[in-house]
């Protein structure tokens, strides 16, 4: 039984997904305590027990604990079974954050799976479906996996309803993931997207965007969205020869479309200056396909908490060696991971 105290490092819903996936990919009983415990309300909420839901329905799990506002589980996993899997959160929870959860065990199995996901789509503190279709799905499908995700309705936050699917091809063998450098420049764009929104929100975004990134007028586009309630974002994303950077900023009742605005070109300013491929989201999120893959390594700027957690998390699972070195401090670390 592997053991994890919820309230050390980050202390978020991140340990409990990250834990989730490794007792089911690697057939090891899992006890987590303290679940959640570095946040205002700790404990399960609605899209963490959907995360809890959706792994024990793959692998033949059996569970205790699972219900809102536990802070404790024990999850006894069996084996894991590709197919087809419908996962509904029922609130505006992140459908991205559970699909990441079930992921590296249906990556394992050798045989190709289908998922229907519906809830949030586009939240604050996720990755956004954008994110994941452009940033996160080409590299692993450079560890030699393939996929066709496709998004069939918008989810916002509060009213949530969104919905996707994916397609998922396990590789036979997994490939190493080396990614050094951005590369060259290919392409540059942005999106303004809105559901049931004033439209002089959208024009205003544009127009900020246009003032802070000197971008050409037409690389930013503007698009109404079909979803069950209010909801704007703006996606940032530029293509590198070497890695996609998906930057993002959602709106918010209280906040100028002018600042939206500037929230996703400082972010998308701050990575560029740094200069190395992976952003800091992608790195937390890179650290559990590798490890359970080929390894590989990434330059990336400073360590985020959600990353130290990670690798703190993915240790007490495995015995995999995961380095950091600072190649030019406070702006870029490389990580390396050798199974
Ligand atoms: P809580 O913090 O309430 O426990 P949680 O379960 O949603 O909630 P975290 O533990 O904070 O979350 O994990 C959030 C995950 O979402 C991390 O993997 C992080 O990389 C990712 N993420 C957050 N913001 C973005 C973003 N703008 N783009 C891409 N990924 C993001």
């Amino acid at each position: 039984m592997i053991n994890i105290d919820g309230a050390r490092g980050e202390g978020g819903g991140q340990m409990l997904r990250t834990s989730l996936s490794l007792a089911a990919s690697l057939g090891k009983p899992l006890r987590i305590k303290n679940i959640r415990q570095g946040r205002k309300k700790p404990g399960l909420m609605r899209q963490h027990l959907a995360s809890v839901k959706a792994m024990a329905e793959i692998c033949d799990a059996q569970v205790n604990g699972a219900f809102v506002g536990s802070q404790e589980i024990k999850f006894i996993p069996g084996n894991i079974k590709a197919g087809d899997y419908h996962f509904a959160i029922g609130t505006a929870g992140s459908s991205t954050l559970v699909f990441q959860t079930v992921l590296p065990a249906l990556l394992l199995t050798g045989k190709p799976s289908r998922l229907i996901l519906e809830g949030g789509t586009h939240n604050p503190m996720a990755p956004s479906f954008d994110f994941i279709q452009h940033s996160f799905l080409p590299v692993l499908e450079q560890m030699g996996a393939k996929f066709n995700a496709k998004i069939d309705r918008y989810g916002f936050y509060p009213a949530g309803g969104g919905k996707w699917t994916i397609t998922i091809n396990p590789p036979q063998n997994f490939q190493k993931v080396i990614l050094e450098n951005q590369g060259i420049l290919l392409n540059s764009q942005a999106k303004c997207m809105a559901s049931r929104i004033p439209g002089h929100v959208l024009i205003r975004e544009k127009k900020q965007l246009l003032k802070r990134l000197n971008w050409p007028e037409e690389s930013i586009t503007l698009e109404t969205v079909e979803s069950p309630g209010p909801g704007n974002i703006i996606s940032l994303q530029v293509r590198y020869s070497d890695i996609t950077e998906v930057v993002e900023s959602i709106g918010e009742r209280g906040i100028s479309a002018e600042q939206v605005a500037d929230k996703a070109a400082d972010e998308l300013i701050n990575y560029q200056s740094l200069g190395a491929p992976v952003g800091c989201y992608l790195a937390d999120q890179l650290l559990l396909p590798l490890s359970l893959g080929a390894g590989g390594s990434f330059v990336t700027g400073p360590l985020s908490e959600h990353s130290r957690t990670n690798i703190a998390v993915i240790r007490q699972f495995m015995n995999v060696e995961i380095n950091v070195v600072e190649i030019d401090p406070g702006r870029q670390s490389r990580v390396e991971v050798s199974v």
